[in-house]
């Protein structure tokens, strides 16, 4: 993610500000621009203006009053509903007074996704013609579904358990299943990983090299998740896997890389709006910038930063008491599956962009 400046007092302006600390100044995300710019009010109290593009007239999403919601919409926008916002086909139970905070929590990691895919100009939107309906989301709780709810996805309709946003329930979870890393954001870039895969592979037709890299997703899902569950990961697994639930099915290592990709993507966007840049002595490669990883075609040069980066981050973390920043090991085998989705989210760019 970008560091944003606010453009009246020069203050730095993180993603989820809808005011600049320094100057008071109101802020907002512009989606086309993908910035947080700063705002001035006009006589009318909901519309307004910015230095950065003065042509513009641009009022906060519907959901500003109700989740915090701080990104912008051009002023005559029908229903007033940014383009993260309108994704959501089933919002919270908001007369359950902790589902609002629990919404504000979703929100925050979904709209870094959705960050994420218009910087790599993946598609989301749904297409009539072509029967596709894009992401969507529903969160939902289980005491209004009247049944367990399982977060997952169908087809693009990414489903969200909310109890995923309490903090102490998550942590329960993850001691449960004995995952190493969950959070809510990587909630939601495993399951849009899956939609993602209709997209970039079955819609491209590269099954074979797919099924190379990743095994035949054909095997019958129902009974290899069962067996993932019932016997766990192979042993030797962190060679071929980046995460032990990535062996599951093919499916789900392919969502598991797919989410990989975007944690490496996204924290090397921070460090290089940062300036930080790194050396090991172990890599020959190490120390060589990358300037902005959405743009960078060669992913060697990318892994080169981040695995001194992340090292580095793990030791700052320890040096606080925290747990590790990023606890994946990435073997060859993995890195050659991030690389895989790297070729196709650049493919995807440079043809439909
Ligand atoms: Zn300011
Ligand atoms: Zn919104
Ligand atoms: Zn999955």
């Amino acid at each position: 993610m970008k560091l944003f400046h606010c453009s009246n007092c020069d203050n730095p302006l993180y993603f989820e500000n809808t005011r600049c600390l320094a100057c008071n100044s109101e802020v907002g995300f512009h989606t086309r621009h993908l910035a947080i710019i700063t705002l001035r009010r006009t006589d009318d109290n909901e519309i307004f203006l910015s230095d950065d593009f003065p042509e513009e007239k641009l009022r906060f999403c519907s959901n500003q009053q109700t989740v915090g919601c701080n990104w912008l919409v051009n002023a005559g926008n029908g229903d007033g509903f940014c383009v993260s916002c309108k994704l959501n086909k089933t919002i919270p139970n908001l007369s359950e007074p902790d589902n609002i905070t629990r919404w504000q929590h979703l929100e925050a990691a979904k709209k870094r996704l959705i960050y994420s895919l218009m910087k790599l100009k993946l598609p989301f939107r749904g297409d009539t013609r072509s029967q596709d309906r894009g992401l969507q989301f529903e969160f939902l709780s289980s005491d209004l579904a009247g049944r367990p709810v399982m977060t997952g996805h169908l087809d693009g309709l990414i489903t969200i358990n909310i109890e995923e946003a309490d903090e102490i329930q998550r942590h329960l979870t993850r001691i449960r299943m004995k995952e190493s890393y969950r959070t809510v954001l990587g909630h939601f870039r495993h399951e849009t990983g899956h939609y993602y895969w209709n997209r970039l592979v079955r819609d491209f037709g590269i099954l074979s090299s797919f099924r190379a890299l990743f095994g035949n997703e054909e095997a019958n899902y129902t009974d290899a998740i069962e067996k993932y569950y019932r016997e766990g990961p192979s042993p030797g697994w962190k060679e071929s896997f980046i995460s032990e639930y990535a062996c599951a099915h093919p499916w789900e290592d392919w969502a598991e890389t797919f989410a990989h990709y975007l944690h490496v993507t996204d924290s090397l966007e921070t460090a290089w709006s940062f300036g930080l840049q790194l050396t090991a002595e172990k890599s020959d490669q190490a120390g060589e910038t990358t300037g902005d990883p959405y743009e960078e075609k060669d992913f060697r040069k990318m892994i080169a930063v981040w695995l001194p980066l992340s090292i580095a981050m793990n030791n700052m973390n320890r040096s606080m008491g925290h747990n590790d920043f990023y606890s994946f090991y990435l073997s060859a085998r993995s890195l050659e599956k991030l690389s895989f989705v790297h070729q196709l989210c650049r493919q995807w760019k440079s043809q439909f962009s």
